[in-house]
């Protein structure tokens, strides 16, 4: 990290809103005016929409995601996490990838931390759940469901096979919906491949506790995408939710119980935990509580947006609402970091501030190849798409929302590659294990004595035995 004497503006969390603000503040900066330093534990942004369509193989995992030195070459780029802020010393303290922690100075500051997912005490979901929220989940998850195939080919126990052939995802919305349906879009399509799998043995249960999914897209086209599932063969439980899943054994509230390797949780999310300890004002569900401006209530040097923010919605309370917020989503992430870039370097001049104001435009939302659901809001005209439509709407919308040309086009030479080769169903589950096969090869080998150790074990064993029966 470099000593400055420039102001630093401090730009904590390099996802949506961190790598959008920072880039926003450099392309208007005037040279030499500030250091821009921005901090994440991971080196990359992560383009999460595209999430379900990694763990599909439709796009590939080093696609999805933005290399933010790349991206930031004029940029301080550190990877690590800021664990305190101090604010009466304006001091951040990071915690890098290896070797003691630090503090950083800065003169302005970002809080761009973005959100986790959202958990619930059941027993056997820590150990046996899998969430979307990064790349590795994903790659994980399509690994995971691809090895479940493979196991359940290639096993004669009933019992083994069945659990490895249900698949478990509790939280019906855009992360849950668009989840199953890519993933068991590519399943039942990689059977195809499997002597001893077809489509009809594998078993797909979407969860939720509301009594909708999809919520995002309204209640038309959300009783749309439960039925198109469930004519997929999904089985949809509404107004329900998991009690436990101890050692993948799941029990839902309304009876069900079903085995499975396979738990998928995407039941919300809620803002960074970490906030607490940035002594920032939280709002009642742990979100840093901002003015219309972006700034914090009660700073004039620190900003937040994002899904890690309370932001009034200026739309919606223009129309009578007057509790309403910006939900947690890209669309807002990306606009409010563009306002917020454009309010640091106010603040820094000593300019007024800007609302942030946006209507929203819609969401789309894709539920495997050729399948989707739109809904695009026209000023008071809301348009309502499915089927293949709104599917070329989604890979539409979000392959030119995807951040820089070099990634926009990666994306859709896979989309284009993707037509006319086959899908890619290898299970490269062995991935996160890299070292195992050369330990075992690099391991010393056993002494000399063991063999004759073991003899006389058994032998030992043996007296035991005898002399116990007799
Ligand atoms: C599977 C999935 C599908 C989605 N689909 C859609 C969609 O179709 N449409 C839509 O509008 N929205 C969608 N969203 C939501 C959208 O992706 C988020 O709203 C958006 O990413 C929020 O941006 P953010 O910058 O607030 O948070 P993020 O993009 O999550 O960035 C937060 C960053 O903070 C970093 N960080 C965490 N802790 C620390 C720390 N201690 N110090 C420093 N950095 C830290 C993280 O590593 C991360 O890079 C989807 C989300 C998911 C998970």
């Amino acid at each position: 990290m470099s000593t400055t004497e420039r102001p630093r503006i401090l730009v904590v969390g390099g996802g949506y809103v961190g790598l959008y603000a920072a880039r926003r503040i450099l392309k208007k900066m005037r040279y030499g005016e500030a250091t821009v330093t921005v901090v994440d534990p991971r080196s990359y942004m992560t383009y999460q929409p595209f999430l379900p369509e990694a763990a599909a193989g439709n796009i590939s995992p080093r696609h999805v995601v933005v290399p933010l030195r790349r991206v930031l070459p004029k940029a301080e780029v550190l990877t690590g996490r800021v664990t305190t802020i101090d604010q009466d010393r304006k001091v951040a303290t990071i915690a890098p990838l290896v070797g003691e922690a630090y503090e950083l100075p800065f003169d302005y500051l970002v809080v761009a931390l973005g959100a986790v997912s959202r958990t619930f005490p059941i027993p056997g979901l820590a150990e046996q759940g899998i969430g979307m929220k990064g790349i590795e989940e994903a790659i994980g998850l399509r690994n995971h469901v691809l090895e479940q195939l493979d196991k359940a080919d290639s096993t004669n126990d009933e019992e083994i096979r069945r659990k490895a052939l249900t698949f478990v995802f509790v939280g019906g919305g855009f992360a849950g919906a668009e989840t199953i349906g890519e993933v068991e879009d590519m399943a039942r399509d990689a059977a195809k491949y499997y002597k001893n799998v077809s489509r009809e043995d594998m078993r797909f249960i979407l969860v939720d506790a509301a009594d909708k999914i999809l919520p995002e897209v309204g209640p038309k086209l959300g009783k749309y995408g439960k039925e198109h599932l469930e004519g997929r063969g999904v089985e949809v439980y509404l107004s329900t939710s998991m009690d436990s899943c101890v050692d993948g054994h799941v029990v839902l509230k309304n009876g069900l119980e079903v085995d499975s390797n396979t738990i998928v949780w995407t039941a919300g999310v809620k803002p960074n935990p970490v906030l607490s300890r940035y002594g920032l004002p939280l709002g009642p569900r742990g979100h840093v509580d901002c003015e219309t401006t972006l700034q914090v209530k009660g700073t004039d040097y620190i900003w937040a947006a994002g899904d890690n923010a309370q932001v009034p919605d200026l739309v919606g309370r223009k129309a009578g609402n007057e509790n309403a917020w910006c939900p947690p989503n890209a669309q807002h992430a990306l606009r409010q970091a563009r306002v917020l870039g454009d309010n640091v370097l106010s603040g820094m001049r000593g300019f007024p501030q800007k609302d942030y104001s946006h209507a929203n435009k819609g969401a789309v939302a894709g539920l495997g190849l050729h399948k989707g659901v739109a809904m695009i809001v026209m000023g008071k005209m809301k348009i309502k798409l499915k089927g293949r439509l709104a599917w070329y709407m989604h890979r539409g919308y979000h392959g030119m929302a995807m951040p820089t040309w070099n990634r926009k086009i990666r994306v859709f030479a896979d989309w284009t590659l993707g037509m006319f080769l086959k899908r890619e169903v290898v299970s490269l589950g062995a991935i996160e294990t890299p070292r195992e096969e050369f330990y075992e090869a690099a391991k010393p080998a056993p002494v000399a004595s063991a063999p004759k150790e073991k003899t006389e074990a058994k032998a030992k064993e043996k007296t035991e035995e005898k002399a116990k029966a007799s």
